[in-house]
């Protein structure tokens, strides 16, 4: 039976070293701060706020939230973002995804200054991912390396197996894999022949968006699988991308869904609000 990778544990743990820091922070500079932006009613949308909101307010960083309704143009939206871009008691700025019909996403990501971008989703902080030279790191992806350091499995020299290649998970997921010295697969829609590169796979992280999508005969005995789906089923319950009951039973680590990836996800955005509030006390002195 696999070991099972508890992010809730993982993500208390961090969050309390957030807290700490948090503190330090506010004693010696400002208190740390993060401004979360929500267009539109998507119901999904507004609770992933109110948790980035309630994580905020639980390890004592400043939420600052902008409920703009359907209806903002872009114009105002952007317009926003300079606003917050410029204020010096801000940290970090994140817009929740995704954005109503109409509003340009590309447009508003490139707006926010990348030294406040703590979704890493600027092309200045994706780039920095590919040398190596980390700005702040997507926080799904790194939430997921965190969940491997604190587990002590190894990455250098292992096959990993990224099934997924968008820009939020699966290509920096591959990068940060490589860039720990990982051989690395990357995976998607077009791959012919799936199953013969998960089975090869040491570390198989599945972000597809399809519930139950990787079996256990598309995994290797003793595999570490890292599940990032989440799929909403009809009976309002969250399943993830990997059929947990077989899988359970062949692999060696697997994360459970919910409470696998997901809360390391907000954890590592309070981090990465952390490393700006620190940079810029650092450009204050
Ligand atoms: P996406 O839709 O942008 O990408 C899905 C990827 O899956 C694509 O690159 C596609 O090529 C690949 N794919 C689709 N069908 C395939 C197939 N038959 N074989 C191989 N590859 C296939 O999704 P995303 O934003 O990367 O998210 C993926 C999943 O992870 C979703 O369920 C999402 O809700 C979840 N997610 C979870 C967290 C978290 O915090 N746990 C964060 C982000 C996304």
């Amino acid at each position: 039976m696999a070991i099972l990778l508890d992010g809730k544990a993982v993500s208390s743990a961090v969050r309390e070293e957030v807290a700490k820091e948090t503190a330090v922070l506010t004693e010696s500079f400002r208190q740390p701060c993060l401004a979360v932006i929500l267009v539109g009613d998507d119901p999904a949308s507004q609770v992933y706020v109110r948790n980035k909101h309630k994580a905020c307010e639980a390890c004592g960083i400043r939420s600052l939230q902008y409920h703009l309704p359907k209806e903002t143009t872009q114009k105002e939206l952007l317009a926003l973002v300079q606003t917050l871009n410029g204020d010096p008691t801000v940290d970090g700025i994140l817009c929740q995804l995704p954005l109503p019909e109409g509003l340009d996403e590309k447009e508003v990501i490139l707006s926010i200054d990348p030294g406040k971008d703590v979704d890493s989703f600027h092309p200045v902080n994706t780039g920095r991912i590919l040398s190596g030279d980390y700005g702040f790191l997507p926080c799904t992806p790194a939430g997921i390396m965190e969940l491997l350091h604190r587990y002590e499995i190894p990455v250098r020299g292992k096959h990993c197996v990224v099934i997924g290649r968008s820009n939020i998970v699966g290509k920096p997921m591959a990068m940060l894999l490589l860039n720990e010295s990982g051989t690395v697969t990357i995976c998607h829609s077009k791959t012919k022949d799936l199953s013969s590169f998960t089975r090869s796979a040491d570390i198989l992280v599945a972000a597809v968006g399809k519930p139950d999508f990787v079996t256990a005969d598309m995994v290797k005995d003793g595999a570490t699988v890292i599940d990032v789906g989440i799929n909403r089923m009809a009976d309002g319950k969250l399943k993830g991308d990997v059929d947990f009951e077989t899988v359970e039973k062949k692999a060696a680590f697997l994360t459970p869904v919910p409470g696998g990836v997901g809360p390391m996800t907000i954890a590592m955005l309070l981090k990465n609000t952390i490393t700006a509030a620190k940079r810029h006390r650092e450009a204050d002195q």
